[in-house]
């Protein structure tokens, strides 16, 4: 017997679906972002991917004013920037405890409902998607739930604790979105390589009740996150020499679609936001110094908010994370056309 109650039975994605359909205009928006998101991650468009906004989605106005600022921002740099607004709906606990995201806590400071929840996300994505024509990036929390919202996703990336899971590998192999792998916390680039080996190729595994077959993804690529050492401290792996040994163990694995998004939060700026400009110029920088490097670069993650910084649950500052600190908008917005301007 399990030690757990089960408090009620979920709708599956199908009737989610069903009850929150997209309409024709919203399918072609994500299908024409999907196809400028595809030809990035195989090299067939020059642009790069620029995947940005806060840690957690955690208030549906905040998000969506933050995302209608992006909307004209876009515009201006379409020909060299393709945004993709992060609108993170499962946040990965160090210790387990503490906000969980969206689809645990609609109301962050109310008790956990997963059925309004799963609403509350499906929402969220479609009323951007609806209001501003981009198709978001979420992260794979929980493999099963990426079928909510596989019809509205333009990017999924695979978290630092998750890299390793092997129904997070197989589901990646499923999806028809790119999706970024990212470096453990650990830092071992093995690991991640093998997750993105796993998610390009095809496999047989039980899904939602399934037996299912992948056909593997081909635009499953690297994010560099940086890491944590054996004392708990955090180190950067942005830099050139990591970039360059990136390129090799790429050659050597033999890969389709040799790709990398570097996140310029997390352990690569120690959780300092602020530092995220620098290490993003840092590395644009590193493209123009070697061609190869240039070729592996595809994007780059940032995390931003409408306030700088960050506060507790419940702080009640509006605009301003709950989770990971974020640059604020004024800076964020500079920040991409300083990046365009490079470009
Ligand atoms: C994040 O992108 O907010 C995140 C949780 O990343 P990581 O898995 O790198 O810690
Ligand atoms: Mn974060």
């Amino acid at each position: 017997m399990m030690n757990m109650d089960f408090k009620r039975r979920l709708p599956i994605p199908m009737e989610v679906k069903e009850m929150y359909p997209l309409s024709g205009k919203m399918g072609e928006d994500v299908e024409k972002r999907l196809a400028e998101l595809k030809a990035i991650f195989s090299g067939r468009s020059e642009k790069l991917a620029l995947i940005i906004g806060p840690c957690s989605a955690d208030n549906e106005d905040s998000v969506m004013d933050y995302i209608t600022r992006l909307a004209p921002v876009q515009e201006k740099v379409k020909d060299k920037i393709l945004i993709v607004p992060r609108i993170y709906t499962n946040k990965p606990r160090t210790t387990g405890d503490g906000y969980k995201g969206l689809v645990h806590q609609p109301d962050p400071t109310a008790q956990p409902d997963l059925f309004k929840g799963i609403i509350a996300t499906r929402e969220l994505h479609m009323r951007a998607v609806r209001e501003t024509g981009f198709a978001c990036a979420d992260e794979m929390l929980y493999p099963e739930n990426h079928k909510y919202l596989d019809d509205l996703l333009g990017y999924v990336a695979v978290g630092a604790r998750s890299v390793e899971d092997q129904q997070h590998r197989l589901t990646a192999s499923a999806a028809d979105c790119p999706v970024g792998m990212k470096n453990p916390t650990s830092g071992d680039l093995t690991v991640m390589m093998n997750g993105i080996m796993a998610a390009q190729h095809q496999h047989d595994f039980i899904y939602r009740g399934w037996e299912g077959h992948s056909y593997g993804n081909p635009y499953a690529h690297a994010i560099l996150r940086g890491y944590v050492n054996r004392q708990g401290v955090t180190h950067p792996n942005y830099h050139y020499e990591t970039l360059v040994y990136l390129t090799e163990l790429y050659a050597k694995w033999g890969l389709q679609n040799p790709a990398l998004v570097v996140d310029c939060n997390h352990a690569n700026s120690g959780k300092n936001p602020f530092e995220q400009p620098r290490i993003l110029m840092e590395v644009l920088h590193s493209c123009r110094h070697s061609p190869e490097v240039k070729r592996l670069v595809r994007g780059f993650m940032v995390e931003s908010y409408i306030e700088d910084g960050c506060q507790a649950v419940g702080g009640g500052v509006y605009g301003k994370s709950i989770t990971d600190p974020c640059l604020g908008w004024e800076k964020s917005e500079r920040l991409i056309y300083d990046m365009a301007e490079q470009l």
